[in-house]
């Protein structure tokens, strides 16, 4: 509805509109007036405009900007066909070329694709698969998953049941989420480049055994509930921007190996090149059961998601009393989001290999002064994500607002200033990120 008397959108949009885990009375949000390249142009509550760098992709999802050529023409292209039509006992280009496309990337033999709408709608499906399997195998007992503390995989229910059970909203929902069996996070380790590109991983080899070591007995104990294991893999990302060794997700194959369970991988966040492989599962040489990606699919345009799954897997659905995977949604496959999807595909197969190291590189160089700030706790980077950790909550309205006089967009959470911003930053755009970074928690945090 248009506003005769102009009072500023913020204004108009509280105690309107929810915002991601915000009350209806909290600080006014800041209000988009276009998006273009790497940059947002924003005006504050206060009428304050700011031309900022995303520094946070739209939360892992616009890897190559906004209003990128490719993807708009790839948008406009499938609007000029068809926008949506229903998915069941119809099929379309769009949905069929991504899912080929899908397939040929991921990491080990995958054979098959579900769409669904969201991240967290991905992970339901993959949950309810893996109970679908082990039903198949005649084991339906298999009701329960083994994840580890510290993990994020969306807000629905299933999918809350296996974040992390102190710092997830499990408090929120006693008795509404199904008790899962969570192994301790794994051990924090930290990957470091050389000048020459030479990666090095360090780590506590001893914290990892004794890990390890939980992990093989928790799953023994329960190994006649267990369904699946599921996981972020190398890179814990809502859940604290946790970065550990490749080594734990080969424990978890063989975990998951050793005791009949499915791998379920939670590429969300991590897929499409974040983290330096194209996949963070590739860090382990592990090859998923079953995948879940979303998030920068689509080059953060359209929201979509999707579930890959191994020949063996479908196999034993269709074999099973069902024979279909039990979901359906609405709007499923959408064409409009899957042709921007294998536009996105295209860019990210063309540039991330050149671009997230550039990009990683750079932030690591640029925010590591931030290690010298008396309440910095620590600064890490893998692949184009850079993490600065306070040993105390962030002033997030305050860091938020001395980054965006910087010239820069950040979401602060917790006690965490992160930014994976997208792969399409000049190294110039870049160093203002870091740079902001460093500077706003300085100014706020002292
Ligand atoms: N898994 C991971 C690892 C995520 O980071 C997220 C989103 N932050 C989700 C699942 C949920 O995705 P969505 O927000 O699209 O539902």
């Amino acid at each position: 509805m248009p506003d005769p008397v102009g009072t500023p959108l913020a204004a108009r949009d509280r105690g309107l509109v929810w915002h991601p885990y915000a009350p209806l009375d909290g600080p006014e949000p800041y209000a988009v007036e276009a998006a273009s390249g790497v940059r947002l142009r924003l005006v504050a509550a206060d009428g304050e405009t700011f031309e900022a760098v995303d520094a946070m992709a739209s939360w892992w999802c616009a890897v190559h900007g906004y209003r990128h050529p490719v993807l708009d023409a790839a948008a406009h292209e499938q609007v000029d066909r068809f926008s949506h039509v229903m998915f069941g006992g119809l099929t379309h280009e769009p949905a069929v070329n991504l899912a080929e496309r899908l397939t040929a990337i991921a990491p080990g033999p995958m054979a098959h694709v579900f769409f669904a709408d969201s991240g967290s709608v991905s992970v339901e499906v993959a949950l309810k698969l893996s109970l679908q399997y082990q039903a198949a195998r005649g084991r339906p007992a298999r009701q329960r998953f083994l994840t580890v503390r510290g993990g994020y995989h969306g807000d629905t229910f299933a999918a809350m049941s296996v974040c992390d059970p102190v710092d997830g909203m499990h408090s929120a929902f006693p008795g509404a989420l199904a008790r899962q069996v969570f192994a301790p996070r794994p051990p924090a380790a930290r990957l470091v480049v050389g000048a020459d590109g030479e990666e090095r991983w360090e780590l506590d080899r001893s914290a990892v055994e004794l890990w390890a070591v939980e992990v093989r007995g928790l799953a023994a104990a329960h190994t006649d509930e267990l369904a699946a294991v599921v996981v972020e893999p190398v890179l814990q990302g809502a859940g604290g921007m946790h970065v550990y060794h490749p080594d734990c997700l080969r424990v978890l194959r063989e975990v998951a190996d050793d005791h009949g369970l499915l791998l379920v991988i939670d590429e969300i966040a991590t897929g499409f090149g974040r983290t330096g492989r194209l996949f963070a599962s590739e860090w382990a040489d592990v090859s998923p059961d079953v995948i879940c990606v979303g998030k920068a699919l689509t080059g953060g345009y359209l929201t979509l998601a999707a579930v890959l799954t191994t020949r063996r897997v479908g196999e034993a659905i269709t074999r099973s009393a069902f024979r279909a995977l039990l979901h359906g949604p609405t709007f499923m496959a959408n064409p409009l989001a899957c042709a921007v999807a294998t536009a996105s595909l295209g860019l990210v197969e063309e540039h991330w290999k050149d671009d997230v190291p550039r990009v990683g590189r750079l932030l690591a160089q640029h925010l590591a002064p931030a290690q010298g700030l008396v309440h910095v706790a620590d600064v890490r980077t893998l692949g184009a994500v850079g993490v600065v950790q306070l040993d105390s909550p962030v002033d997030v309205q305050a860091v938020t607002r001395a980054a965006l006089r910087r010239g820069v967009w950040v979401r602060p959470f917790r006690d965490l200033v992160y930014t994976m911003p997208p792969y399409v930053c000049t190294d110039d755009e870049v160093r203002v990120v870091a740079e902001a970074v460093v500077a706003a928690v300085a100014e706020v945090h002292g």
